[in-house]
């Protein structure tokens, strides 16, 4: 079914090829009644500009529990991961030498089901970030209504640096150290940063030797290996759908906004690929590398096949280029804009986390933001913003499409059926766009904003699987007064 929208600069109509091979249209769903509000709660506590990142995923969660009246006691058994391990992983290189690199697995809570978490390979990620994310992973599950709790895991490493058979020993050394940890109904690791379906068959057959056929204990896997079919792109289908949901709440044309995307990489990708359908002109994209600009639109297919020769966004031909974006170190004034700073009307970050933070956030000129990567506004970053009016879509609603076709593959492993890519992608649409008006409509009512409610969802449903454990205080899980 084709939609009105057009190519830029042209009045040639494109038809929304989004719901392969389906072909149901993303403009054929009706409005969602509750339009994202500018919130009453900003002025409550500022948040420190130098948390560190478990202390910022911290910070919502404390603002949800204070909202909710939860008792302190709970609160503090929430604060803090369930349990976490560090591990260090000895590998033989080609040339003779052993180095050792260090891991983590962070289970945060298990409340409301096994452990549920991706694992991140990046030279960068250390277990106050894993934490961190272990945390959001919590809140994510919840507020989509999965059975799953929250987890995740990091290795020290930058996986394009060494050969594809060192990354293997990592991979398969990791998951030996990690393995007692993991089980279909324990904990069920997935790809992240760094790690993609490839990592997840080392991770599956490693697990296979020691424990036998188990192919629940990662999601994400290759098709042959009991993957499921739109789990590679469902993180960016996902945020397409929350973009397309978020516009026509707000009465916006998608013809109209203009996008600008950080990280080219599966969620970056994919997330170009599905906004460019919906009729969405992509101004900018960066990468590590840098970035590329076109004011009229990038050819998004052209962009991802220049990424495939050359292995980065620039020098795209045709597209001007953007410095790579600079965090800063002082108070936003010797910042260069890069990526972030684009005069557009939606900014996906979608790389790493806290890259909008103290030091940069007024450069951003978007007035929506939605989160595809992990914690990439810092609390005290969110604060300024949401203040001046910016719409900010969390990532614990925005980018979980990921983990909710994690779980629909789960689930067929569990079946020992396939689904089909048409039941995945509907299931996926009427998962993911119930939670996000749930939490429109609780942000609404309450008068707060966006992400405020997506934590009181996710921890109120915590909660109550807590207290139907056995898991909180005799008086109750809640303040009497
Ligand atoms: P990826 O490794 O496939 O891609 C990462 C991209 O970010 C690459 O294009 C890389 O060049 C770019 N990048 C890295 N540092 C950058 C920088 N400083 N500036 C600009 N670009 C930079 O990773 P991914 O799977 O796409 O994950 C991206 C983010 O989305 C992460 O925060 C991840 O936690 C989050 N996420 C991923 C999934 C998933 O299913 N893969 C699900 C939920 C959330």
């Amino acid at each position: 079914m084709a939609n009105e929208n057009t190519v830029p600069g042209s009045d040639v109509p494109i038809a929304i090829r989004f719901a392969e091979p389906s072909q149901e249209s993303l403009a054929v769903r009706p409005p969602a009644e509750t339009p994202p509000v500018v919130p009453t709660d900003v002025d409550a506590d500022v948040p420190s500009k130098t948390f560190s990142s478990s202390d910022g995923a911290n910070f919502f969660f404390l603002q949800a529990a204070r909202h909710l009246g939860v008792n302190s006691e709970v609160v503090e058994l929430l604060k803090n991961p369930w349990r976490e391990l560090h591990v260090e992983i000895p590998v033989h290189t080609e040339d003779g030498h052993l180095r050792v690199y260090s891991g983590f697995r962070v289970q945060h809570s298990g409340a409301r089901g096994p452990y549920k978490g991706g694992v991140r390979f990046h030279p960068l990620a250390d277990l106050d970030e894993v934490r961190a994310l272990a945390a959001l992973m919590t809140w994510k599950t919840s507020i989509v209504d999965i059975p799953f709790g929250g987890a995740k895991g990091g290795v020290q490493i930058d996986p394009r640096s060494i050969p594809t058979s060192e990354l293997q020993q990592v991979t398969r050394g990791y998951l030996e150290n990690i393995a007692h940890l993991l089980g279909v109904y324990r904990d069920v690791a997935a790809p992240d940063m760094g790690t993609d379906a490839q990592t997840m068959a080392w991770m599956m057959d490693a697990y296979g030797k020691r424990y036998g056929y188990a192919p629940g204990i990662v999601t994400g896997k290759p098709i042959a290996m009991g993957g499921s079919y739109g789990r590679t792109e469902a993180t960016g289908r996902g945020v397409s759908l929350v973009v397309r949901d978020t516009l026509e709440t707000m009465g916006r044309d998608p013809a109209k906004t203009r996008v600008a995307i950080q990280g080219f990489g599966n969620v970056g990708s994919y997330s170009a690929k599905y906004l460019r359908e919906l009729g969405c002109p992509i101004v900018a994209i960066s990468d590590l590398r840098g970035g590329i600009h076109d004011a009229d639109g990038l050819d998004i297919d052209a962009v991802i096949e220049h990424v495939a020769r050359t292995g980065s966004v620039v020098e795209m031909p045709g597209a001007d280029p953007l410095p790579a974006d600079d965090t800063g170190d002082t108070d936003g004034t010797q910042v260069s804009p890069g990526l972030l700073g684009v005069d557009c009307d939606v900014l996906i970050p979608a790389a790493l986390g806290e890259v909008i933070n103290a030091s940069n956030w007024q450069i951003v000129q978007a007035p929506i933001i939605i989160e595809a990567a992990n914690h990439p506004v810092t609390p005290y970053a969110d604060y300024q913003l949401t203040k001046q009016g910016t719409v900010i879509v969390p990532d614990i609603v925005a980018n979980a499409g990921g983990v909710l076709v994690s779980y629909f593959e789960w689930t067929q492993n569990i079946q020992q059926h396939r689904w089909s890519l048409e039941q995945v992608n509907s299931e996926l649409e009427r998962m993911l766009c119930d939670a996000y008006t749930n939490v429109r409509k609780l942000a609404h009512d309450e008068g707060v904003a966006v992400r405020t409610a997506a934590f009181i969802v996710g921890v109120e449903r915590v909660v109550e699987a807590l207290e139907l454990r056995g898991l909180v205080p005799a008086n109750g899980a809640y303040h009497k007064d």
